[in-house]
């Protein structure tokens, strides 16, 4: 039976990769600093540990295993990533799982790892005008992201493909470009914009106002997690290394993205621009490297998985009693 070690099966999208990975036969091992929030694991053995250290990494990794996720990091939406109070655990915290897992990965010479990178990584000049953000994959050199997690992806990018360069290591790497879906942050701080509009849109009375970080023009695309976990399977079981885009196309408005969940829920509401963290202008996916190399498109519309994470976050919202 094949293995595969997820790290941060805690989390959104390593919870959902299990998923997959069991449905596809894999035996699973899950490792994070929590257990899943909103429903069992499917992992078949679930480690609770911390892999910056060494000890823990050493642990939950040994020759048997074919693949190894990393999905783990200190990361969250812009309400965490942008305003700068969380800069050096973001930086220390997720460079260190790196380090360690992908020496470890090395030296037990594990067939693959696939390490999630970030659409962050792109040079904020490239993003300045929100109709024509450019988030091809060789635009990332001179470097220049707006945020320190961007940095650290960029170097644990380097980093991976570093060990691919003088050891060999099977290496691949995505870029992802705003996942979003049910079971990820909704209301603990590190929601991310879809996630943080759903919420308020169900927990306010029609008629009512919702609150939006900066103008509202700022250009972003979403994409949703089916499609993500798809996409990277893809991924993973090609030759391609990477560094390539997983995200969607279609680029959106934050109050276009705000209008569809109110059209979706049915509730018409004012819109109130505030001050707050919202980082580059525009970034929307360039996705012409993904197909060239792994044939495959991502297609569901915007619509359908926000429709999806509506409801989820709306019953979220009731069960804990703030749905309006
Ligand atoms: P998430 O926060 O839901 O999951 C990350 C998990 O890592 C969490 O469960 C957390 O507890 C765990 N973790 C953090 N520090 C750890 C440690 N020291 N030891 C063990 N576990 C630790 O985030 P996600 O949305 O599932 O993202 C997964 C990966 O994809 C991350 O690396 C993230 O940077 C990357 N990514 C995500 C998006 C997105 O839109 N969700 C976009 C770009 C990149």
């Amino acid at each position: 039976m094949k293995k595969a070690l997820v790290c941060g099966a805690g989390g959104f999208i390593g919870s959902h990769m299990v998923k997959r990975l069991k449905k596809e036969g894999y035996w699973v091992r899950g490792v994070d600093l929590k257990y899943t929030e909103f429903a069992p694991t499917e992992a078949d053995d679930f480690v609770i540990g911390d892999l910056r250290e060494q000890r823990v990494c050493r642990s939950v990794v040994d020759e048997s295993f074919e693949v190894i996720y990393q999905f783990a990091a200190d990361m969250g939406g812009a309400g965490f990533v942008f305003t700068g109070e969380n800069d050096a655990d973001i930086l220390h915290n997720s460079a260190l799982i790196n380090l360690n897992m992908v020496e470890l990965a090395n030296r037990l010479k594990i067939k693959k790892i696939f390490y999630s990178s970030s659409a962050c990584i792109y040079p904020e000049h490239n993003q300045l005008d929100p109709d024509n953000p450019n988030c091809r994959e060789d635009s990332a050199y001179p470097a220049n992201p707006d945020s320190e997690y961007g940095w650290e992806k960029l170097f644990s990018e380097r980093l991976y493909l570093a060990f691919h360069k003088n050891h060999g290591l099977a290496v691949r790497i995505a870029r992802y470009h705003n996942i979003f879906g049910p079971e990820g942050s909704w209301n603990n701080g590190r929601e991310k914009a879809p996630a943080a509009l759903c919420r308020k849109v169900a927990e306010t009375p029609d008629g009512g106002q919702i609150e939006i970080w900066g103008d509202g023009k700022q250009t972003r695309s979403f994409l949703y997690i089916d499609e993500c976990i798809e996409a990277t399977r893809r991924l993973v079981d090609s030759d391609c290394l990477g560094p390539l885009n997983i995200g969607s196309e279609e680029m959106v408005t934050l109050d276009q993205l705000a209008t569809m969940i109110m059209q979706i829920a049915g509730k018409t509401l004012a819109i109130k621009h505030i001050p707050g963290p919202t980082g580059v202008r525009g970034r929307n996916s360039d996705n012409a490297l993904y197909f060239e190399k792994i044939g495959w498109k991502v297609s569901k519309p915007l619509l359908d998985g926000l429709t999806q994470t509506y409801l989820w976050i709306k019953e979220q919202a009731e069960r804990v009693g703030t749905a309006a």
